[in-house]
């Protein structure tokens, strides 16, 4: 009997609708573990290289860890993973809130999904049983309605749901798989995925009780934990309110994404900023199973123009940037209706602030005109311009159509120049980060198999003054968020499977190590008294670092190499304003950076994981 996980994984064809259980033994978990690992795991085995992402071939995984579900703040978080229709290489996007943990109590710890359904389904797990049931009466309809109305049917209000909205079905390319309209796997297209395989949704109920090798020590870790969690600078600040506060912290360092990512200081942050959010919009606060933090956000809002429902989440900062500053605009409640808009059809709304601000830098370069517009002017700052566009991209209309495609598809098909305004890293729009200001940022971005990902990089700025929480890595002085040196490389690919340890083990950033409430010596503990499994710090490490291995391998097999592991041209120009006036990536100093990340890592000189690495990871099974 294992201890934390089922042991179980539910494998679902679609195509001809049945399902199966494979039972791994403790070796494959203790290798795989959970969420993005399991994920890369099955993608490998199961996908042949120059599958189409949006084929009945692709493969469509939901993976919890060994750890999703214990009680301790931020053990909550799950994986999508599949090969992305966005970068058409590696694509994972992780969630919290309840949607978890439930599964873990139907007695699972992951769905494979193959195949396509011939008509519209959604499955329904509980219990150790599983259904696949007609969707037809809730295709097209938007996450709330769909949601509400398996849990209706089902007859259960306890049921929780991952679904996709509309954008989904029409395979929008950055369409996300949300749940309890708040938790979102947001990147990488999965809702497209999703859509492609004609499946709705995930609905989930369970009553099986977890077990713990220690109890007694699972819950003193989570008593440690919270009482930490209470006094830790960083997580009291986001208790109190939530990401937003990080928008008038990275605009007064000259970070904040400004005007598709030309200025890093934006006239309109008061407007935007924390102090805003909770005058005018906050209704309530939320959060995700056990978690004492409560870092979400409610918002409601009694206005004509833009009514604001409290049931949905509110913007978290990547949303105030990529809907706000990134469009120059400094409205509130239209960022937050856009926000809601984008919960409602099921789109990402990093993504979708980054299409809407590479059109508006075209209009404004008379790239894309009136003709295109059907008439409307596309001016950065225009509040109701965005959500037009907003709707028109979920629906797949018009401009909004060619925009579903995402900025890299989207400049190919517009040409005349526009892709000089398209910044994607292999093919994925950015998170709100300039790696002018936070260069191991922009390592990560440039190194990551997903493109830009904020989640699996660590930020510098964080560790520019305290590294109390990185010394039993060897870190043992704050680093330069500015420099690419020497100490910048290291710090990066050590930091880098540091934060890799979350999306593997399932831990949300906000309360894991390095910067929030966990430590290392701690979550050793608690990986211990949750599996019975003897482990330690560098085991975890090493899971971290098979993780991003098995997703490196996935796309050099796409036929990715060392060319896609750059950043956005912008950056290596210079910042032209604000406190960071002048800075810039220089490329020849980046390009020694990633030959020396390489060299340390052992890859070769195109990017690619050695026969060593392989061996040293036991991961020899994907030597060719
Ligand atoms: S810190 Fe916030 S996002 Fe993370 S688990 Fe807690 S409530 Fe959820």
């Amino acid at each position: 009997m294992p201890f934390g996980y089922n042991g179980k994984i539910l494998h679902v064809d679609l195509s001809r609708s049945q399902w199966e259980v494979e039972e791994p033994g403790e070796v494959f978990y203790r290798t795989y573990v959970g969420g993005s690992s399991l994920a890369s795991y099955y993608l490998l085995k199961m996908l042949t290289p120059g599958t189409d992402p949006l084929s009945e071939e692709n493969v469509l995984v939901f993976a919890c860890s060994v750890l999703t579900g214990a009680p301790l703040s931020g053990f909550s978080r799950f994986t999508v993973a599949a090969k992305s229709p966005l970068t058409n290489g590696f694509g994972e996007a992780e969630a919290g809130g309840y949607w978890g943990p439930e599964l873990k109590f139907t007695g699972f710890d992951g769905v494979v999904i193959k195949g396509r359904a011939p008509k519209p389904v959604y499955l329904w797990i509980h219990d150790g049983e599983v259904e696949i049931r007609d969707a037809g009466n809730i295709w097209g309809k938007d996450n709330w309605v769909a949601q509400e109305q398996i849990r209706t049917a089902l007859g259960d209000k306890k049921i929780r749901v991952a679904s996709i909205g509309p954008a989904g079905e029409q395979m929008v390319l950055f369409a996300n798989v949300q749940n309890e309209l708040e938790h979102f796997n947001g990147r990488s297209g999965m809702g497209a995925v999703m859509g492609s395989k004609n499946l709705k949704a995930l609905a989930v109920r369970g009553t099986r009780k977890m077990t713990f090798s220690d109890p007694e020590k699972v819950k003193e870790i989570s008593r440690w934990h919270n009482r930490r969690i209470k006094t830790h600078p960083p997580n009291v600040g986001l208790s109190k309110v939530g990401t937003s506060g990080l928008v008038k912290v990275l605009n007064d360092i000259g970070i904040l994404p400004t005007r598709n990512f030309r200025d890093g200081v934006f006239e309109g942050v008061d407007k935007i900023s924390a102090d805003a959010y909770h005058k005018t919009i906050f209704h309530a606060r939320g959060t995700c199973y056990a978690c004492s933090v409560k870092c979400k956000r409610r918002v409601s809002l009694d206005d004509e123009q833009y009514p604001l429902d409290k049931r949905f989440g509110g913007p978290e900062y990547e949303t105030l940037a990529t809907l706000g500053s990134l469009l120059k605009i400094d409205n509130l409640p239209a960022i937050a209706r856009g926000n809601q808009i984008c919960n409602l059809m099921g789109l990402d709304t990093i993504s979708t602030g980054c299409v809407i601000a590479f059109a508006m830098e075209c209009f404004e370069e008379g790239i894309l005109t009136t003709r295109d517009t059907g008439g409307r002017s596309l001016n950065f700052g225009d509040a109701d311009a965005m959500l037009w566009l907003v709707g028109e991209i979920a629906c797949t209309k018009g401009l909004g159509r060619i925009l579903s495609k995402g900025v890299k598809q989207a400049a190919e098909h517009i040409g005349k120049g526009s892709e000089n305004f398209a910044f994607h890293i292999k093919g994925s729009e950015l998170p709100a980060h300039d790696g002018r200001g936070k260069t191991g940022m922009g390592l990560g971005y440039a190194l990551s198999a997903t493109g830009g990902d904020h989640i699996e990089t660590p930020h510098d700025t964080a560790f520019s003054k305290s590294i109390v929480n990185l010394r039993p890595l060897g870190i043992l002085e704050p680093v330069n968020p500015l420099l690419i040196d020497y100490d910048k490389i290291r710090y990066f690919a050590l930091g880098q499977k540091a934060w890799g340890i979350n999306n593997c083990y399932g831990i949300c950033n906000f309360c894991s190590v390095p910067i929030h409430a966990m430590t290392f010596s701690r979550l050793v503990e608690a990986v211990e008294a949750i599996t019975g499994w003897d482990t330690s710090l560098f085991e975890i490490m090493k899971v971290s670092e098979r993780s991003n291995v098995m997703a490196r391998v996935f796309n050099h097999r796409e036929g990715f190499g060392a060319k896609q592991d750059r950043v956005i041209r912008r950056w290596h120009e210079k910042m032209p304003g604000g406190p960071l006036k002048g800075q810039r990536i220089d490329p020849e100093e980046f390009q020694t950076a990633i030959d020396l990340y390489y060299e340390l890592s052992g890859w070769d000189k195109d990017g690619k994981p050695t026969n060593g690495k392989l061996v040293d990871l036991n991961l020899e099974w994907l030597i060719e």
